[in-house]
């Protein structure tokens, strides 16, 4: 099998041989590992040690954390080198996936990526009809701000989303609110 392991520098694609005395690896683990030459293939990943995180057992969180992983797959597939930003970013939500709501995590780690790629637009302005949004504030996918009555999706608090675009902080938007932004972030990252 083809994995892709996320490093803090690079993003490369390993052979892994895969059989009935080899572990199973399965998507969105912090392993240790050894690369050996293949020859004309991709080069080979073996020795691996899964380093594990008190939630692996939880099938809620390792459910959520899958769902996280799962948006980073297309947004690195044609990516070689990186910046350390996404691994710490990942290594820091895995550290507080325990203590944390999951999904809050999820929203939170999604607007820091967008406020990092530079993708966030200002809240007060509708992406649809161009004029000022004022309180019936709904965000589309990529987070993008329209007016719930352009969009006819519902709305979200202004006050509550002003303080996660700014601050990247959940604190104030409640969980139901929570839900649909989580839903959104899954959507992954507008091209
Ligand atoms: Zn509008």
């Amino acid at each position: 099998m083809i994995v892709t392991i996320l490093s803090p520098k690079k993003v490369v694609k390993y052979y892994r041989f895969f059989g009935a005395r080899h572990s199973i690896l399965q998507l969105g683990y912090l392993i240790d590992f050894e690369v050996e030459d293949s020859g004309n293939f991709l080069p080979r990943v073996r020795s691996i040690t899964h380093i594990g995180f008190p939630w692996i057992y939880d099938r809620e969180k390792l459910m959520l954390w899958h769902r996280f992983i799962s948006i980073f797959e297309p947004h690195f597939r044609d990516i070689s080198d990186i910046d350390n930003f996404y691994f710490d970013l990942i290594l820091n939500a895995a550290n507080r996936w325990n203590r944390q709501s999951s999904k809050r995590l999820i929203v939170e780690s999604y607007i820091n990526i967008l406020k990092y790629e530079g993708r966030i637009l200002p809240i007060n302005s509708c992406i649809l009809c161009k004029q000022t949004i004022d309180s019936d504030l709904s965000l589309y996918d990529g987070f993008l701000p329209v007016h719930s009555s352009c969009s006819h999706l519902e709305p979200i608090s202004y006050k509550a989303l002003l303080k996660l675009f700014e601050d990247s902080s959940s604190i104030d938007l409640d969980d139901n609110s929570i839900d649909r932004l989580y839903l959104i972030a899954l959507k992954g990252f507008l091209i």
